[in-house]
């Protein structure tokens, strides 16, 4: 992996760069940033141009012993620490005070081929206060060959005396048009889907790809944006039914659909509220979600989405699924075609 493969999030690369091209390298960096942003290809990137053996301005030759073993996963002195590295078994993700505790009596030993030796800590922010506090004694006194990188979403969790130790790098959100190119031209995405997918990841390339690899995805979307068309257009409950009985069959993907109706809902109201169509993250059906605003006002489209939120966390909270995802379209119903509507709630 190369900086130069990797798209968006410039300012980064160009420090790591400068930092491997110069030797300047700090011993701890921490790498803040949403899922999916790339954290872990840059961290990836960055090991290996430490320990490339003919590196050219801080990048990675990309063909040398060192780096086809790190591209690969197997380089000895590139390490991803997880609880399964040191067979550490946990039924959660968090990372357990053991693994760190194992982490340290290995980091103490030289590296094997490279000059440096390279740790990167996934998923940093789930680690115990014991965990973290372990992981401090290294940062105290780090062996001088030593590079971790710690990835994390959010650092709020993370210990001030922590924090204090290590470089802090901030990832941002990858631009909608950088995500685009990545899927068209390493996913060969054609470009409608690829700048649908773009819109809908919120700067997340990585869910980007998981949207884009999901084959159901544009389907789900469809039908459901022709229920709410008809929802709103039939005054009639078989609509209603309809629709009612269609979410309760989507039980076992309800994460995927409960995302997608978010997406339309909220494009049906910014277009309610004045926004074009063309702008939607849905823009793609953009007829179908200004059919649907043409049945609606404004205020109707807010309070769709009051009432998803309201069934969502029902749904969050493990209620019936079925009567949640029932109630939530009688709800939806009777707010367009009732106009006794809130005299009932
Ligand atoms: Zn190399």
């Amino acid at each position: 992996m190369k900086f130069s493969d990797i798209y968006g999030l410039e300012r980064v690369k160009e420090r790591l760069l400068r930092a491997a091209e110069s030797g300047r390298v700090s011993h701890a960096y921490l790498f803040e940033g949403i899922r999916g942003v790339g954290k872990m290809t840059v961290a990836r990137a960055f090991a290996s141009a430490l320990v490339c053996e003919h590196p050219s301005g801080g990048e990675s030759c990309g063909v040398c012993h060192g780096c086809v073993m790190c591209d690969a996963g197997s380089h000895p002195d590139v390490r991803v620490v997880e609880n399964s590295l040191y067979g550490v078994e946990k039924k959660t993700n968090i990372l357990a005070a053991e693994t760190i505790r194992a982490m340290k009596k290995e980091i103490y030993l030289k590296p094997y081929t490279a000059d440096r030796k390279i740790y990167i800590i996934p998923n940093a922010d789930t680690m115990t206060e014991q965990a973290q506090n372990s992981l401090l004694k290294i940062l105290e006194e780090p062996p001088a060959y030593c590079v971790l990188i710690l990835l994390c979403e959010n650092s709020g969790s993370l210990l001030p005396t922590v924090m204090s130790r290590v470089v802090k790098l901030s990832f941002p959100p990858i631009s909608a048009s950088d995500t685009a190119e990545c899927l068209q031209k390493k996913f060969g995405a054609d470009p409608k889907r690829a700048a649908l997918f773009a819109r809908m990841s919120g700067g997340s390339i990585g869910r980007a790809a998981e949207l884009f690899g999901d084959g159901d995805f544009l389907k789900t979307r469809d039908d459901l944006a022709n229920y709410f068309l008809r929802l709103v257009s039939e005054r009639g409950s078989v609509a209603m039914y309809d629709f009612s009985k269609y979410l309760k069959g989507t039980k076992s993907r309800s994460d995927r659909v409960f995302e997608i109706t978010e997406a339309l809902l909220r494009d049906i109201m910014l277009i309610c509220h004045g926004k074009a169509a063309s702008e939607a993250a849905n823009a793609d059906c953009a007829e179908l979600l200004t059919d649907i605003c043409g049945k609606i006002t404004p205020q109707i489209s807010t309070e769709f989405i009051e009432i998803f939120d309201k069934y969502r966390r029902f749904a969050d909270q493990k209620v019936n699924y079925n009567m949640t995802v029932h109630c939530m379209v009688m709800e939806w119903w009777e707010r367009t075609h009732d106009r006794d509507y809130r005299n009932k709630i």
